[in-house]
């Protein structure tokens, strides 16, 4: 069987107890080796195989996983952050449905959670934003017209970029040509969210492709946008003595 496994954002103790659960008793690991921190290693087995999925195909990573289910072994596919966010996940499910391997899916911290961590920042701030965008600029993988940045960016939500940091200029035009945003709108680089390299640049949205370029940052970062990261916010309604829930009664 075939176990999906988040790897979490980078750090080793981020992975949830049942995904470092299946790694200590597994018998093959394949591994996202651009992204997983090979620490995460350290929990297998002695014996336990290992592959690195940056140097593979689809077609050798199914190979991989047909020859050890087929010998009654466990395979843990381990992916980073969590794997329903640019994991390529679906094209490999389906080709396990077509072959009757079983697989399951356990589910990872995402690089978006790691960033705001590495802020100690709220996305959704009262009367800021309650929204979160999480999307990409369009690379070599296209994006559809109806969700490009611009088009995103009309919304002044919190915007989450992920794949990004190698369009740095692009990026930061279309995120003005929404005509909400502005050249001082709040935004953030988050690189390598959780390492111990881990690096938090501040910026505005004017100024992100400069900032990176500063910090010499072209991969492993997220770009954040909003007025979140600036400093004014209403208090939340549920924490106000003025206000009852359920579970409390209103004070005044
Ligand atoms: N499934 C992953 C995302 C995979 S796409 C998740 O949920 O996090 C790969 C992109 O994620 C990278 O290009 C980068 O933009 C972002 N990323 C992954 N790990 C990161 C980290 N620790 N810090 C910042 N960005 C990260």
């Amino acid at each position: 069987m075939v176990h999906f496994v988040g790897a979490g954002p980078g750090a080793p103790d981020l992975i949830t107890i049942r995904g470092k659960e299946l790694l200590e008793k597994t018998d093959c690991i394949i591994y996202a080796g651009s992204l997983v921190n090979p620490a995460l290693l350290d929990y297998a087995k002695e014996d336990c195989k290992v592959y690195n999925s940056a140097e593979m195909t689809l077609e050798q990573v199914i190979d991989v996983m047909k020859e050890f289910d087929k010998n009654g072994k466990d395979i843990v596919r381990l992916h980073t952050g969590d794997m329903s966010l640019y994991g390529a996940i679906r094209e490999q499910m389906d080709q396990l449905d077509e072959l009757g391997i079983e697989y399951d899916d356990t589910p990872g911290v995402s690089a978006f959670s790691g960033a705001a961590s590495a802020l100690c920042a709220e996305y959704t701030l009262p009367n800021v934003s309650q929204s979160v965008i999480i999307t990409r600029e369009a690379g070599r993988t296209p994006v559809p017209e109806r969700e490009s940045v611009t088009s995103f960016s009309k919304h002044g939500a919190t915007m989450v970029l992920f794949l990004s940091s190698t369009l740095l200029e692009e990026l930061q035009k279309d995120l003005l040509a929404g005509g909400v945003y502005t050249e001082d709108t709040p935004a953030a680089i988050v690189y390598k969210a959780t390492w111990p390299d881990q690096k938090v640049c501040r910026c505005t949205v004017g100024t992100i492709a400069e900032t990176a370029k500063k910090e010499d940052i072209h991969k492993m970062a997220l770009i954040l946008v909003g007025g979140f990261l600036g400093d004014e916010y209403e208090r939340s309604k549920l924490y106000h003595p003025g206000f009852t829930t359920e579970f409390r009664k209103a004070t005044e």
